[in-house]
């Protein structure tokens, strides 16, 4: 049941402290009319507001579905007993854009997990770039500690205008899958792989340019800074800069040169935004508008992925709500995300992981949405273990080869069925009953 619009909630707080900001930088010191308006709100933040009915309903959804069996709720219901006046800020900590050493992040998918968990994360979505291949990591860290892993993936893009005016835009999309993983994981995982080829020859035309501006540096040395069988991005061959002394530090190898549209920038051989967000679609994922304030022209990319399928696009930062950008979701009928986009630079400044403020009420529309993609992918995934099963003829095995796959196999094989929503365990059994599956 979708809480009523326009409803008092959590995002208006937020709106709060965002308008408070901006009044707060604005050139209208020492008028005492504005300064009496800037109390009043000062008051108004300050001021604990007593959760609505959705939000105690929805942090209670979100925190079962999050750790399901194991009393992770139990802080919810002593509030609840002490009175709903203590539940002052009815949030659960979520983490939907994270990157670990698998792709351009400083922190193994375990060290992430932990983390995350330190931080007080319950949902963590692992989303690399272009890859999947730290998700199995990921979960099984999870396992010692009640927090959900969202399996995801940061999908590289670009949109080019259909008109002549523009110059194209990297988009990045974020895709989410259920705990059994995508549908047809082979499928996603060529196109990934497709795209992470792309990413040497990208790699290589930056060094071109670099070595035109009197900055000569050698592939390997990237790669080698990369880390092994990881893709190189624009991220390492900044660090090579550095190490080759050329700039002083990573911001500045940006700032400089490697900047969307820079001396040193170079465009991969990546899809379309449109092209990727009807593949998580087609593989059960829900497809979100990656740092869309990073974007030159918003509305144009928002408008043509929503044609396409789009599902969602990140609204809320560490520093509060992007406020353009939520009309634009109201427009779009679309869900309003975030993250931290947290890599583990070496840098103060970076938001950590968790940091996000990431209204209850909207990680519950999100469930809402994800929670039947999710479904139709399992029953997918399920009826294609049985159609292998039968192909065998008596076998009583399967195999999924795959990276992406990889964790299909870990969770099937998984005795520990209360990470499993209940309704999840009862379509593997029900679909299983006639299916002699051994797992492996
Ligand atoms: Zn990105
Ligand atoms: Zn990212």
């Amino acid at each position: 049941m979708p809480p009523p619009m326009g409803a008092s909630t959590e995002e208006d707080a937020v709106v709060v402290v965002a308008a408070d900001a901006i009044a707060t930088s604005a050139p209208d010191a020492g008028d005492p009319d504005s300064q009496g308006r800037k109390d009043r709100r000062r008051r108004k933040k300050r001021r604990p507001r007593a959760p609505t009915e959705e939000e105690v309903a929805a942090r209670r959804f979100v925190l079962r579905w999050a750790c399901p069996g194991r009393e992770a709720a139990s802080d919810d219901e002593q509030a609840a007993q002490a009175g709903r006046a203590r539940v002052r800020r009815p949030r659960v900590a979520v983490e939907l854009h994270a990157h670990s050493a698998r792709s351009d992040g400083s922190l193994s998918p375990a060290e992430l997990v932990e983390r995350a968990h330190r931080n007080g994360v319950k949902v963590f979505a692992l989303t690399d770039h272009d890859t999947m291949a730290g998700v199995p990591e990921a979960m099984e860290a999870a396992k010692r500690d009640p927090i959900r892993i969202i399996p995801g993936v940061e999908i590289s893009a670009v949109h080019s205008p259909s008109d002549e005016s523009g110059s194209e835009d990297p988009v990045h999309i974020l895709a989410y899958y259920g705990t059994w993983g995508p549908a047809r994981p082979q499928e996603l995982e060529r196109f990934l792989a497709g795209i992470r080829e792309g990413r040497y020859a990208r790699a290589n035309e930056m060094l071109l340019k670099l070595r035109s501006l009197n900055m000569p540096m050698k592939l390997e040395d990237v790669c080698k800074i990369a880390g092994n069988g990881v893709a190189p991005g624009r991220l390492h061959v900044a660090r090579a800069m550095v190490d080759a002394g050329y700039v002083e530090n990573l911001r500045q190898a940006f700032s400089r040169y490697l900047y969307d549209g820079g001396p040193a920038y170079a465009t991969g051989s990546e899809p379309t935004g449109e092209s990727v967000v009807q593949l998580v679609c087609q593989t059960g994922g829900v497809a979100v508008l990656a740092h869309p304030w990073a974007l030159k022209n918003p509305a144009a990319v928002i408008k043509n992925l929503k044609a396409a399928g789009l599902h969602g696009i990140e609204v809320y930062r560490s520093d509060g709500k992007v406020s353009g950008l939520s009309d634009l979701a109201d427009t779009y009928e679309l869900l309003k995300l975030g993250g931290s986009d947290f890599h583990g630079r070496d840098d103060k400044e970076e938001p950590d992981v968790g940091s996000v403020d990431l209204p209850v009420l909207a990680v519950f529309k999100f469930l809402e949405i994800a929670k039947p993609i999710w479904h139709n992918a399992i029953k997918e995934i399920f009826a294609s273990i049985s159609e292998r099963t039968t192909d065998l003829n008596g076998s009583n095995g399967f195999r999924r080869i795959s990276s992406a796959g990889d964790f299909c196999i870990l969770r099937l094989s998984s005795k520990d069925s209360e990470l499993t929503d209940a309704s999840e365990v009862e379509v593997l059994r029900a679909e299983l009953a006639d299916i002699g599956l051994t797992p492996q």
